[in-house]
């Protein structure tokens, strides 16, 4: 299959994906049959209630979440990542206060908490990274009454994936200190089996694994107390609102799909990284460039490749790369465009130079191996001007 867009190459799956014909061919038969408000009482509201409840069910299981027994784990229905990291953790936090511990590889919507949660008197603390992209192993948290420590499974800055076993080992006699785990970026290439992992909250979203956009999920372990951020009767008084069930079909097909296609899924991309990886370094040498992955590709989710290209502006090779048809990111999403450069890899410790000039690809299910053999022919002429004007070296 072709890129997303007409003759596009699109490198930008980390920003989104667009939604798999499975998962539009599920929506709309819900728009048919489970269209009504949930929360009415009537035949219809009932229906879409069931409907509802099985998808958060289906969700809750597929990644690992006691749907049966005393104590069961709980999923909120939220408009996408970024709430569900603010539910799960201004959640907790509300009312009291502790040590919340966010580190540069965290998303901005878990970052964006520090000076809230600092005004309501918690101690913000931020773990360094070590040169792998993982938090530094020497960190450890404060002494507190209560702490939030938020992590991110896979960076959608660098693309590390967090090494969440040696956090939780680290936390096993801290019980007061709750584990966050954003796993947004996560799902297409990591296993969640998350009440095995030792966290009590956990925030994705489907439009990251070829679902809907509009709709994400705060995961909350079952013991776990929170307030709402946006109160209302729904979602059993933590988040209020008319709920999207239609997303919410989308996003359990989605979910589904992705976690039975997962293994098969990041070998073939870590095969297609590879020979873009490759394919794009030696392009770039022939032109003076150097192109340098910024992460040890084994520790990485295949599915994004963050380069530096020597001396060359980030902002204007993705610039340059969407005229020539080949659409790619400096980051997170919303920080394109802007001249801030990745947190994660400035706490990395690479050079401001080689964060100037790093640029992320991002590959998905629709990416082929003719996708990325096409985006490198049409970056040539890119890399050549680019190149002239920067008078790299390659190695
Ligand atoms: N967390 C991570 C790691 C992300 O990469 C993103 C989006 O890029 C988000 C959270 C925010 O997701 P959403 O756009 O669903 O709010």
């Amino acid at each position: 299959m072709a890129a997303a867009t007409s003759d596009t190459v699109y490198l930008d799956h980390a920003a989104t994906t667009p939604v798999r014909p499975e998962v539009a061919a599920a929506m709309a038969e819900a728009q048919e049959s489970a269209w009504a408000n949930p929360s009415s009482p009537h035949s219809a509201g009932r229906r879409a209630k069931q409907v509802l409840e099985e998808c958060r069910e289906r969700i809750l299981s597929l990644v690992g979440g006691r749907i049966t027994g005393g104590v069961r784990d709980r999923l909120v229905f939220t408009s996408g990542a970024t709430e569900a990291n603010r539910l799960a953790i201004l959640g907790v936090a509300s009312g009291r206060s502790g040590v919340f511990a966010t580190s540069a590889r965290d998303h901005t919507s878990v970052r964006n908490l520090r000076g809230e949660l600092a005004g309501r008197g918690w101690t913000v603390v931020e773990p360094p990274l070590a040169s792998t992209g993982r938090m530094s192993p020497a960190w450890t948290m404060p002494p507190c009454d209560r702490g939030i420590v938020a992590t991110t499974l896979v960076c959608g800055q660098s693309g590390v994936v967090e090494d969440l076993a040696r956090i939780r080992a680290a936390l096993e006699t801290r019980p007061e200190v709750l584990l966050h785990v954003d796993a947004t970026q996560a799902v297409v290439t990591e296993p969640i089996g998350w009440a095995d992992l030792g966290v009590a909250t956990l925030a994705f979203a489907p439009h990251k694994f070829a679902g809907p956009r509009g709709i994400g999920a705060a995961v909350l372990r079952g013991d776990v107390v929170l307030e709402p951020i946006v109160p209302g009767p729904q979602e059993a008084g933590l988040r209020g609102g008319t709920e999207p069930v239609v997303l919410a079909v989308g996003f359990a097909k989605a979910l589904e799909l992705a976690v039975a296609e997962r293994a098969a899924e990041a070998v073939r991309l870590a095969g297609i990284r590879d020979r873009f990886a490759a394919a794009l370094a030696a392009a770039a040498c022939a032109h003076g460039l150097a192109c340098e992955p910024m992460v040890d590709a084994a520790a990485a989710s295949p599915h994004i490749l963050t380069v530096a290209l020597s001396g060359v502006d980030r902002q204007a090779f993705t610039r340059a790369a969407d005229l020539a048809g080949v659409c790619c990111g400096t980051g997170a999403a919303c920080a394109s465009g802007s001249s801030v450069p990745a947190p994660a890899l400035v706490a990395m410790g690479l050079g401001s130079e080689t964060v100037a000039a790093a640029v992320r690809f991002s590959f998905g299910r629709t990416t082929t191996t003719d996708d990325v053999d096409r985006a490198v022919q049409r970056l040539m002429p890119v890399l050549a001007r680019l190149g002239t004007a920067a008078h790299g070296t390659c190695r």
